[in-house]
């Protein structure tokens, strides 16, 4: 143990130094000017998992960005773990609210800041610094590992469920592990028992055969904008709830002990404000704040768009307006059904004066619950408790990560969801930041878990 406890410690900064070049890499999954950006990191990853000391370390070409695997597999008798983690990165507009550039690492109040720092890089870094660390001090690890990285997280994973197919028998684990979510707060870990899934839509309507003079054409034509600033308000209720008929109709309820430790959890709703700059919440009535993320499915406005948008003023009347939808769903809502049910409410709550047209948007994925009485949940719980020193907080998770469903349905595995981002880390937001100390003992508490597993 001493050698280990002299590994981390004397490795420790080389070891942060890794994480900023991990971080220099723009790789923006959605942005095609990034392809090659993502083709670098890709063969940057493989590289950290051959000197970590893995073995089999290959990247895989796919239609888009490639998936990245290696293995250790020499501990007969001990289970296999199935470690995924994402190398892409959201966009990382609007550039000027970040007060430095994003793929600059900067270190400041034990936090680095970079986009992808917590979501996922940092994170999966984790892994293999845990790893590395083990095969170094000890030559060995006490489980069969597995490591399976993509680039596609961000735009909704479109290669991997045929990778996951055609590589059933090299990936066979007994359990998947996913950190790419978050801890409850500095010191308290938290496991994610639940994840929401996601559909998501574009509306266009349009109206007249070209933009319109306001003057000559205002109250006697319709207003494609206006319009569909009434057919979407008009799908929730003045209580937040979604008014589409039959929109919760497969909503499981939340198990009672469940939702007996999350009234529990200590939960601050003024700092929850105050972090968000808002003076007050507001959705579904009759739910708790985070009864509502977790357990409850919704409906957002991502994009709304048409008419005008330069400086000063311009009076027209547009052709066309549109609208970017998403759905969050919980178990047991399937995509599929839940696209189409708004699809058709949209299509029958248009008036004739105005045309309609929604499109699938690729990405999404279906909600996933995992059973608390999982033994390696158990054990993870314990284990997270011993390295943080608090309880491991049963959490559920409003985002959603496509990943683990289809671990579920094409691996046979459950995922164990160890999060270690901090809730103020703003991942997909300007000034994303991983917390060093937490990534440091991040790393010892998942060496820990490998043994105890
Ligand atoms: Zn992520």
């Amino acid at each position: 143990m001493d050698i280990l406890a002299d590994y981390l410690a004397s490795s420790r900064n080389a070891r942060e130094q890794q994480l900023a070049a991990y971080l220099r890499f723009p790789s923006i999954s959605s942005d095609p000017n990034c392809r090659e950006a993502l083709q670098e990191c890709a063969r940057f990853s493989a590289q950290l998992l051959q000197e970590a000391g893995l073995q089999e370390v290959t990247v895989w070409q796919t239609p888009g960005n490639p998936i990245v695997t290696a293995s250790w597999r020499q501990a007969p008798g001990r289970p296999t773990v199935l470690i995924y983690g994402h190398y892409d990165v959201q966009p990382v507009d609007p550039l000027s609210l970040w007060i430095s550039p994003p793929f600059a690492p900067r270190w400041q109040n034990e936090r680095i800041f970079a986009r992808g720092a917590t979501d996922d890089k940092g994170q999966l870094l984790m892994h293999i610094q845990a790893v590395a660390a083990l095969l170094h001090s000890n030559g060995s690890l006490p489980v069969n590992i597995i490591f399976l990285l993509e680039g596609e997280e961000e735009i909704g994973s479109p290669n991997l469920p045929a990778f996951l197919e055609a590589h059933r028998q090299e990936l066979a684990a007994d359990l998947a592990i996913v950190s790419d979510s978050s801890m409850w707060a500095e010191q308290h870990p938290a496991i994610t028992t639940s994840l929401r899934g996601l559909v998501l839509l574009e509306v266009t309507l349009s109206g007249p055969n070209r933009d319109l003079h306001s003057g000559t054409y205002g109250g006697a034509v319709a207003n494609p904008l206006e319009m569909l600033a009434r057919l979407l308000a008009s799908l929730k209720s003045d209580e937040g709830t979604v008014t589409i008929p039959g929109f919760y109709e497969h909503v499981l309820p939340v198990d009672a002990t469940i939702r007996k430790q999350w009234q529990n959890l200590p939960f601050d709703e003024n700092k929850y404000l105050e972090t968000l700059g808002i003076d007050s919440t507001w959705g579904e009535a009759g739910y708790s704040l985070l009864e509502r993320i977790w357990s409850r499915p919704t409906l957002e406005i991502n994009g709304l768009w048409g008419g005008y948008n330069g400086p000063g003023g311009k009076t027209v009347l547009p052709a066309t307006a549109h609208a970017k939808l998403s759905m969050r769903l919980v178990a047991n809502q399937d995509p599929e059904t839940m696209a189409e049910l708004l699809q058709r409410h949209l299509l029958a709550i248009t008036p004739s004066c105005v045309r309609i047209e929604v499109q699938r948007i690729a990405g999404g994925g279906h909600p996933v619950t995992i059973p608390l009485q999982w033994p390696p949940m158990q054990t993870a719980r314990r284990v997270l408790e011993e390295s943080f020193g608090h309880e491991t907080l049963l959490v559920g998770e409003g985002a959603s990560i496509p990943v683990v469903a289809d671990f579920a349905k094409l691996l046979g595995v459950h995922t164990l969801l160890i999060g270690f981002g901090l809730p103020d880390a703003n991942t997909h937001s300007p000034n994303e930041s991983l917390h060093l100390p937490t990534f440091h003992t991040g790393i010892a508490s998942l060496m820990a878990l490998f043994k105890a597993l």
